[in-house]
């Protein structure tokens, strides 16, 4: 199957309101330009030096995620064009990225990642982090980030029941946070969970941005 296909294959499966990050990391810009010439206008990647190169050569409409783990050094290059900043997973990252978009004048839009998997990954704000951040305050101070939602990665695991638990906890937290947090705040709407192994589950756990790469551009080539 070609990139358009598949494309294809995920849109369609996907809900109104459900919109696809394509998850573009070591994948060539080829690739990329086959998925944006079939209508895909919204990519991810988790590389800073690999997506500022992409973003040379790709048309500009492109709306770019930094989906991955973001070293505060390295916001700075992307501050400029990133439309969206997926995974902030601390304080003082969120500090930065404020800091950058004041520079270059933008309001950069954010999600707060979870660390709700049982799998012992690196990353994430436990949910008990998640409130202490946001009860403490600071972040309301921030004319130059926009948090928008949440976002989680379930854990890499076949058993669906133990995925759609996780990705329910997120969903429940969301609400959660919604009342508590952002109640008069529509922007704060977006729940991003699901990858090419488990977006149909996401879909059904009130995913509202799944991000899917293998699914679309084959297996990655590290
Ligand atoms: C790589 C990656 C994805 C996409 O994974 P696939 O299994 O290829 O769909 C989604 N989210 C994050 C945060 C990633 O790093």
């Amino acid at each position: 199957m070609s990139i358009r296909q598949n494309l294809q294959k995920v849109s369609q499966s996907l809900p109104d309101g459900v919109r696809l990050v394509a998850v573009s990391k070591f994948h060539p810009v080829e690739e990329l330009q086959e998925a944006y010439d079939a209508g895909q206008r919204v990519f991810g990647e988790s590389h800073e030096q690999e997506l500022s190169r992409k973003v040379e050569l790709l048309p500009k409409d492109i709306e770019w995620h930094f989906i991955g783990h973001l070293q505060t050094n390295k916001v700075r290059f992307i501050a400029p064009y990133i439309t969206m900043i997926d995974a902030v997973d601390s304080l003082r990252l969120l500090r930065e990225i404020n800091k950058q978009a004041l520079r270059c004048g933008r309001v950069i839009d954010v999600l707060l990642e979870l660390h709700i998997a049982e799998e012992a990954t690196k990353y994430g704000l436990s949910l008990d982090e998640c409130r202490e951040l946001l009860s403490e305050g600071e972040w309301r101070q921030m004319a130059g980030v926009r948090i928008r939602g949440l976002m989680m990665m379930a854990s890499h695991v076949d058993d669906e029941d133990q995925i759609r638990r996780e990705m329910t906890t997120a969903a429940q937290f969301f609400d959660e946070v919604k009342q508590t947090f952002f109640a008069n705040d529509e922007a704060f709407s977006e729940r991003s969970w699901g990858m090419s192994d488990d977006y149909p589950i996401a879909v059904k756990c009130r995913s509202t941005m799944v991000r899917v790469g293998t699914m679309i551009f084959g297996p990655r080539e590290y």
